[in-house]
């Protein structure tokens, strides 16, 4: 399990006889709370827990839970996180699997829960990410958290529990775990090979396992590219934005919401929060840009972020964009 969680761990297992039939674990994204959960389940399965009350990872229970095969344990994902895997005959397509959690999958778990246990001790059911549950799923869900079978625990784990309905919050006893110290975390993601762990930990705000997974799937030097583009002092939007054609949306607002940061905050406070690998750039921009007007696109970015789903043409979307961004890094032109 993720490490720097350990603490927080053993503190709840120290009630272990009272813990509640549903507990709610939430914080930032790409921290470590599905493995919290994960070993959560772990030491309430493990049928010779140590005196700290960890899972002891030598039992029978710990060796079918590891294996994906505890008798006592369910997950529940949407199939497009559970599916990722699985490879067809002659690789034909299929559908696109559910970003949510169905009532199907719920409903599955009836005969789980009603039946005994098979290894004579908890059942532990984990959700996650819970938000993802959809309205009949969640609706079906309460009704299991209204009438808790007894030694059954609903683990739900959430980065964003403001999408839970409240009847299902309400039932759960909540934790919210926090980034991890960042010691900790740097000498984790050296321990996997991430160049300049540093600048990935910054960039993802301190959640090691997101920071992970960007510098596995290269995004780190795709963002320098970016970045490098958007120093440029000849900056043109519309060149920009034909050499960005290819960018996810997503990764574009996020990027340059987080260097329109780093530019404001450079220029009023001093500091670098998210491109700490970019100070030369940064200080050549701060220096000439209007912190009014670079505060005012970070607002917008930041607003426009949570509805960028579905834009109508996202390459009309960029380029408004990075015209009003040249505008601010470049007053002077603008004027003249
Ligand atoms: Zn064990």
């Amino acid at each position: 399990m993720t490490i720097w969680f350990e603490p927080q761990l053993r503190q709840v297992l120290q009630q272990r006889g009272q813990l509640p039939h549903a507990m709610l674990i939430k914080g930032p994204q790409g921290i470590g709370k599905r493995d919290f959960g994960q070993s959560l389940a772990a030491a309430l399965l493990c049928e010779n827990p140590g005196p700290s009350g960890l899972a002891c990872g030598h039992c029978g229970a710990c060796g079918w839970l590891a294996s994906g095969n505890h008798p006592d344990f369910r997950a529940l994902v949407p199939a497009s996180e559970s599916d990722q895997e699985a490879e067809t005959d002659e690789g034909a397509k299929k559908p696109k699997a559910s970003p949510w959690i169905t009532i199907e999958q719920v409903r599955e778990l009836h005969d789980f829960i009603h039946v005994s246990t098979h290894r004579g001790g908890s059942k532990i059911i984990l959700i996650c990410p819970a938000e993802t549950l959809n309205v009949n799923a969640a609706n079906a869900l309460l009704k299991n958290l209204e009438e808790p079978p007894a030694r059954t625990h609903f683990i739900l784990i959430s980065h964003r529990p403001h999408r839970l309905p409240p009847t299902i919050v309400s039932r759960c006893r909540q934790l919210s775990l926090g980034q991890p110290d960042p010691r900790m975390a740097l000498g984790w993601l050296k321990a996997r090979g991430v160049a300049e762990p540093e600048v990935a930990l910054a960039h993802y705000s301190g959640a090691p396992l997101r920071a992970l997974a960007a510098s596995e799937a290269g995004e780190l030097q795709e963002r320098r590219d970016f970045l490098a583009l958007l120093s440029d002092p000849h900056f043109d939007p519309l060149h920009a934005a034909e050499v960005l054609r290819e960018l996810p949306l997503e990764r574009f607002i996020g990027w340059l919401q987080k260097w329109t940061c780093d530019i404001a905050s450079r220029r009023m406070l001093g500091d670098i929060r998210y491109n700490p690998d970019m100070s030369a750039a940064l200080d050549a921009l701060a220096r000439r840009a209007d912190p009014r007007e670079v505060l005012r696109l970070h607002r917008r970015l930041v607003r426009e972020q949570r509805h960028i789903h579905h834009p109508l043409n996202a390459r009309l979307y960029i380029e408004s964009v990075l015209i009003a961004y040249a505008s601010v890094v470049n007053p002077a032109r603008k004027a003249a």
